[in-house]
């Protein structure tokens, strides 16, 4: 993964743990970026999803492994004054990772792959039946390089300006 500072990290690790799901962009087959919302596991530097077999976005992966996902946090319209639609910002920050997928092949690393999801969303342990480890494809991401913005925050040179704040 591109070197980022501890930081950007912990703030890339923040949005993307508040998060149930993230937008996936892909190449479709023929040549047109297409985007589904999906859900997501998370665990070092790897992203984890799963789907049915087959589909659109598998069709696509196949040709293009490359992907693009975007997670947003939770957003805030604030302003300063309610009659200037200029003072009116949106807060929130989001992160955009970048990398390929690889569709997994070992039962043991589908299971484990779909453990760092359901952690996502419980806190339970599961187990899976054979055949439904066979049946849903898995895909690994390792991302390749990502980067994080925060929107709607004062500028440092703004007299309203809050010592800590982020500023893009
Ligand atoms: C909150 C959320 C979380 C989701 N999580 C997952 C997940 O973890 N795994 C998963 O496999 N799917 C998930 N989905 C569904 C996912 O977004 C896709 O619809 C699904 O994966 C099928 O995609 P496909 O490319 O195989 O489409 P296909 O079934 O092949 O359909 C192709 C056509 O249907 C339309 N289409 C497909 N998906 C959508 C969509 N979401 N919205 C509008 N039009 C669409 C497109 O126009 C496309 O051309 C989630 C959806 C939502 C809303």
């Amino acid at each position: 993964m591109k070197t980022i500072t501890i930081e950007e990290r912990q703030k890339v690790d923040e949005i993307i743990a508040s998060n149930d799901m993230c937008y996936v962009g892909m190449v479709d087959t023929e040549g047109f970026p297409y985007v589904i919302p999906m859900n997501f596991g998370y665990a070092g530097d790897t992203l984890y999803m799963h789907s049915a077999p087959e589909g659109k976005s598998i069709e696509s992966l196949e040709k293009n492994p490359n992907v693009c996902i975007t997670f947003c946090s939770k957003n805030e319209l604030v302003w300063q004054n309610e009659e200037v639609a200029c003072s009116y910002r949106m807060k929130g920050s989001s992160v955009i990772c970048r990398g390929k997928v690889v569709f997994l092949d070992e039962l043991e690393e589908k299971e484990k792959a779909l453990n760092i999801i359901m952690k996502q969303y419980s806190k339970r342990e599961f187990t899976y039946s054979e055949p439904a480890l066979r049946n849903v494809l898995v895909w690994k991401i390792e991302i390749e390089s990502v980067s994080t913005r925060i929107f709607g925050v004062r500028h440092p040179n703004s007299r309203h300006y809050k010592e800590g704040e982020s500023y893009y």
